[in-house]
């Protein structure tokens, strides 16, 4: 079953309007929310994004953040399996043609389901993965959560064919995020991350890493960080929601640091676990 538009239906019996001006134009925005044994983790800071991503562009919120919530749950509770991603999008709605200015009442679409969330094992963070460095050719409102995704989509295929599994992105020099995650850069023993800014999403992984350093006293610093440091880096990270903390151990087809995880990204990663197991049993 499915959430949309006040209802919860079948799958196969979902319909959305070709006008749906999520279909047209993207016009939307949307969160993907990790559950862990039917517990959706840092459900108050996905709401609080989703709210932001839906003031930035102008879309009434259709809920407040307790029905949000109770929404999200009923989702998670009609899914059989126990640890899932909750996919929740919002759009403009549909007018009945194809026009660009906001139609008049606005009547949004809300779509919510959940499907079985699969985070990288033990023998992948061992692993690491291998990533290509792109142009971030995106637009300059990288931090609200939009629908249009077709960079996306065009890097993440670039990063598939060359059998690898993210792209590491530079813009002017700097470096911005992955695709669909964040960049972490450790050098010396410093954890370093990009400051929040109009051209990253404010990942919650991203948050909860930096707050896992601050209370266990890991050397970090959040600040601009150029190319030339991401490709020296002793290690480098991609974090989001579904990926957690995972190690990229090659950029370009250049080992990165040893060319292996290295110690501090299996240390947050404990410590990141360590959390959520703490949150659980709450
Ligand atoms: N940046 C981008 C562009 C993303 O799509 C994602 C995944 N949502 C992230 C960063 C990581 O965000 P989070 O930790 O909230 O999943």
């Amino acid at each position: 079953m499915i959430y949309l538009n006040g209802e919860f239906v079948a799958y196969q019996d979902a319909k959305i309007s070709a006008f749906d001006r999520g279909c047209l134009f993207g016009d939307g925005v949307y969160e993907v929310i990790p559950v862990y044994s039917r517990r959706p983790f840092r459900l108050a800071e996905h709401v609080t994004r989703l709210e932001a991503s839906l003031a930035a562009i102008g879309l009434d919120n259709p809920h407040p953040a307790d029905e949000w919530i109770r929404l999200i749950e009923a989702v998670i509770a009609q899914q059989t399996f126990d640890d899932q991603s909750v996919y929740l999008h919002v759009t403009r709605g549909a007018a009945g043609y194809r026009d660009f200015p906001f139609p008049q009442p606005t009547q949004p679409t809300v779509l919510i389901f959940s499907t079985e969330l699969v985070t990288p094992d033990a023998a992948q963070k061992a692993a690491g993965v291998r990533a290509l460095s792109h142009a971030d050719f995106r637009w300059l409102r990288c931090d609200i959560k939009s629908l249009n995704l077709l960079p996306t989509v065009l890097m993440r295929e670039h990063a598939r064919r060359a059998g690898c599994t993210e792209v590491v992105l530079f813009r002017d020099g700097w470096l911005s995020e992955g695709a669909a995650s964040n960049i972490f850069v450790v050098k010396d023993g410093v954890v370093l991350a990009p400051p929040k800014s109009q051209l990253m999403l404010p990942g919650i992984t991203y948050d909860l890493v930096l707050e896992l350093c601050v209370a266990h006293g890991v050397a970090h610093a959040v600040r601009p960080i150029a190319e030339p440091e991401v490709r020296e880096a002793d290690e480098l990270w991609m974090t989001s929601s579904t990926k957690e903390i995972l190690p990229i151990v090659e950029l370009d087809g250049q080992a990165v640091g040893a060319g292996r995880p290295g110690p501090l990204a299996a240390q947050l990663d404990t410590l990141y676990q360590d959390f959520k197991a703490r949150i659980m049993r709450q």
